[in-house]
């Protein structure tokens, strides 16, 4: 028999980390955190094994019973010495290398016979000419590593654009990628579990501004069953190939011609918030659940209603959300900085005339006109 409790260990003390903690707690699970900063949103959440002295990975690592991480730019040389230290760390080292270089990532998904856009991989300038002249423009040139959230991205206009783009990622390797010109933006989170059972939920509508998730809608209405069995075989093959263990999130493009693969998260993800009230088993509940070889649970959402709002910058008059009904406040406990994620508002409504209502409420929330063209 499996034992439920658990010391897992989980390197980075951010949000997320603070969620999968929340929802690891009542499962009878240990946390502890290996973060530079006692203020980090995780930070008091579990023990805090500090960055700053040099056995803390080891230290962690001895405690641990499973351990996993945050973000796709952990480093991969971490998880190895993790794994060959005989601590299952999850998402293996697969999972890692593969979605932290968009140009592996787009050989992966390319490979499996995921549809992408035209990409090129450049080290050079003249690369770059070379890669404008074969994929034209408009296009996209974004750094193969550490780029979020829109973050080292420059969207190439004209071919004379060339040189200002190659300067704007700084000068180092990076794909070009060409423009898709899509419907709307949607993803899909899904969970693997040890013995590689799977369970997805549904895709979501993800609206962005200036490059940051703003608002998401879910399950994503208009979904033929041809699309959401597209990208159930994309995420399943997916994990099938990494032998990926927790969640991963895969962000897609729905075109005319149907779907168009843009990145893969390792990890639980932004797009998946809503799930915390919005489904059965949250995503946070079911990263702990497949790391730690329990069985998964259920990824069905309560009602077609749902949707969640970040909260960007700074907080606003967010004590005013909780008189709404329906409505679920998750703050992170971080001080407010332009463009910095502070929290993020799930919505749960009965109907889409009830959601559109909640939704207009918490306008203030999102950028202007955004709530205007969906509610
Ligand atoms: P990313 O960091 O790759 O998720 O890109 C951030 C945002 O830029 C995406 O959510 C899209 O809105 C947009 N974007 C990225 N790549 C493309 C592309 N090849 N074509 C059109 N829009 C894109």
């Amino acid at each position: 028999m499996t034992p439920i409790s658990h010391n897992i260990g989980i390197l980075g003390a951010g949000q997320l980390g603070r969620m999968l903690a929340m929802a690891g707690y009542p499962l009878g699970q240990r946390f502890g955190f290996y973060g530079d900063a006692p203020d980090a949103p995780a930070a008091r959440l579990g023990h805090l094994f500090a960055h700053d002295q040099v056995d803390t990975l080891d230290r962690l690592t001895a405690w641990a019973d499973v351990i996993t991480y945050e973000s796709e730019n952990t480093d991969l040389a971490q998880i190895q010495a993790i794994e060959a230290a005989g601590v299952p760390v999850y998402p293996g080292a697969a999972s890692l290398y593969n979605s932290q270089h968009r140009g592996r990532e787009k050989a992966l998904f390319n490979e499996l016979g995921i549809p992408t856009a035209p990409w090129r991989v450049v080290t050079s300038l003249a690369e770059l000419r070379q890669a404008v002249a074969d994929i034209g423009v408009p296009s996209i040139l974004k750094t193969t590593t550490e780029g979020y959230d829109g973050k080292g991205q420059f969207r190439l206009n004209a071919i004379s654009d060339v040189d200002v783009a190659w300067r704007a990622v700084g000068e180092r390797e990076a794909i070009l990628e060409g423009f898709v010109t899509f419907k709307r933006e949607l993803s899909m989170v899904a969970v693997r579990g040890r013995e590689g059972e799977m369970a997805f939920y549904p895709l979501v509508e993800n609206h962005h501004h200036e490059g940051i998730l703003r608002l998401t809608l879910a399950p994503a209405e208009g979904i033929s069953p041809d699309v959401r069995q597209a990208a159930q075989r994309y995420v399943r093959d997916l994990m099938g190939r990494l032998n990926h263990v927790g969640v991963l999130t895969l962000e897609l493009f729905e075109t005319e011609k149907g779907l168009v693969a843009n990145e893969m998260a390792p990890r639980v993800h932004n797009s998946g918030h809503w799930t915390m009230e919005g489904a059965l088993t949250s995503q946070f509940e079911n990263h702990i659940r497949a790391i730690t070889g329990l069985p998964l649970g259920s990824t069905q959402p309560v009602t077609p209603w749902c949707a969640m709002i970040n909260i960007i910058g700074d907080t606003g008059p967010v004590a005013e959300v909780l008189r709404l009904s329906g409505v679920h406040l998750h703050l992170y406990d971080k001080a407010p900085r332009a463009g910095r994620k502070l929290g993020h508002i799930n919505v749960v409504a009965r109907s889409r005339t009830e959601r559109n209502k909640l939704l207009q409420a918490l306008q203030g929330f999102v950028p202007d006109g955004l709530i205007g063209k969906i509610a």
